[in-house]
């Protein structure tokens, strides 16, 4: 067992990190405040690869490991958490393409999306199916050569702003759950698809959020992916490492409001000293960074897991997206406290990192399904799994 990264592995880290420097941290503010969706700052990341990092190569991606995937969108969300994470669920959703697409699909849009040329939304929840996902009421029937939609999403990032859909839909009867679901690449813009009004938001706002609606909408049969019948669990293998990214943008906001902190503490004076002198202060900060070292390891712990093709993977990821969004909020709040007022102003990065991150308890499935899953395995059926 190694915990120390490779040459490359710090090489992608420091390339992401210069990067979110250059092209993320002189406009986040803005594009929070204005609810800017940085296109251009995106495209330039696709140039370094960062929207296909772990997308097979048939399709133009890096396929990299998901561990060395994490070093990247750290080092973004560190300054900007809300784009960080619109790209990391293109990623989730090329690697989908990239995976169960068939040959005509992969060629049309595959390296389209791995260079950020185009753009990919990941749309499962609907209006009334949230985290009962099997539940979707969307529906996709096979006429001749063709699938016709109808139906209507709910909450889809980037919806509005993306090229392409990585859609569940229901084939199979009402009664078919989660064995009666298929995924299906759409093309954004075909007749009978509609966007609703741009979500307003309390973070993330630089990544549109709408609802999408179906209205017989007509896609060749071959922008099924997989067979019938797999699309749940073709989308909860997306959520797998969808889970591990998001959490990783809270492990990188932490970090972001960590390193915030210590300079602010050795900066401000009250009672003619420096913050940093006070022992109650010192104190938080310690217990900060070690929360916050705990909730990295346990995404790389997960990721190394996926990566490994591991039997508990999916428990894994789902234990690293509780933690380390539930710790990587607690960090970012216990920053902002430490700036006094000025945590709370729009000057400071802090009330924007907390604002982000807020959602990354809820979406992707939400902490509270997190410890279903985990309970599940460790509770259900005959053989119940020791975690160990
Ligand atoms: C900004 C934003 C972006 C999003 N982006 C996408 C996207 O790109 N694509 C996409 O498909 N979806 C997206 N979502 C949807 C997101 O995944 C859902 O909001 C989430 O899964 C929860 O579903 P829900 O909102 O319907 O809440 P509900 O499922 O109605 O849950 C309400 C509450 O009840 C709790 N709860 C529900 N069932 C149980 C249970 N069995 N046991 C214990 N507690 C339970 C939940 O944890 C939650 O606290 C996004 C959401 C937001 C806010």
């Amino acid at each position: 067992m190694d915990f120390e990264l490779s040459e490359d592995q710090r090489a992608f880290a420091d390339t992401a990190r210069q990067f979110a420097q250059a092209e993320l941290a002189p406009h986040a503010a803005e594009w929070d405040a204005q609810a800017i969706f940085p296109r251009d700052a995106i495209a330039k990341a696709g140039e370094l690869g960062f929207c296909g990092l772990y997308a097979p190569e048939r399709i133009g991606g890096l396929q990299l490991p998901r561990l060395d995937a994490t070093l990247v969108f750290e080092e973004l969300a560190a300054v900007d958490p809300s784009t960080t994470a619109f790209i990391t669920i293109h990623n989730m959703a090329t690697w989908m393409l990239g995976t169960w697409g068939q040959d005509g699909v992969c060629s049309t849009w595959g390296e389209r999306l791995t260079s950020g040329q185009k753009l990919a939304s990941y749309c499962l929840t609907e209006p009334g199916s949230g985290s009962d996902a099997a539940s979707i009421k969307t529906r996709a029937e096979l006429v001749g050569s063709e699938y016709v939609i109808n139906g209507s999403k709910a909450f889809i990032s980037g919806a509005g702003s993306t090229d392409v859909l990585v859609l569940m839909a229901r084939t199979g009867d009402a009664q078919s759950g989660a064995g009666g679901i298929s995924a299906f690449a759409v093309p954004a813009n075909l007749p009978g698809i509609h966007y609703g009004k741009k979500e307003e938001k309390m973070g993330w706002n630089s990544q549109p959020t709408r609802q999408i609606s179906f209205d017989n909408v007509r896609i060749p049969a071959d922008h099924l992916l997989g067979r019938e019948g797999e699309g749940f669990k073709i989308a909860m293998k997306g959520l797998d490492g969808g889970r591990i990214n998001i959490a990783t943008c809270s492990v990188g906001a932490a970090q972001g409001a960590l390193a915030h902190a210590q300079q602010y503490m050795q900066e401000r004076k009250q009672f003619g000293k420096p913050l940093a002198a006070f022992q109650a202060l010192q104190f938080k900060l310690a217990d900060m960074a070690t929360e916050l070292v705990a909730a990295r390891q346990m995404v790389r712990l997960a990721a190394s897991k996926l990566d490994a093709g591991a039997p508990d993977a999916s428990t894994y990821c789902a234990m690293a997206k509780r933690f380390a969004t539930d710790a990587g909020f607690d960090v970012i709040n216990d920053a902002l406290q430490l700036h006094g007022g000025y945590g709370y102003i729009r000057e400071y990065p802090l009330e924007r990192l907390l604002r982000d991150a807020r959602v990354h308890q809820i979406l992707e499935g939400t902490n509270e399904i997190m410890r279903v899953i985990i309970g599940r395995r460790m509770l259900d059926g005959d053989a119940p799994q020791a975690i160990r």
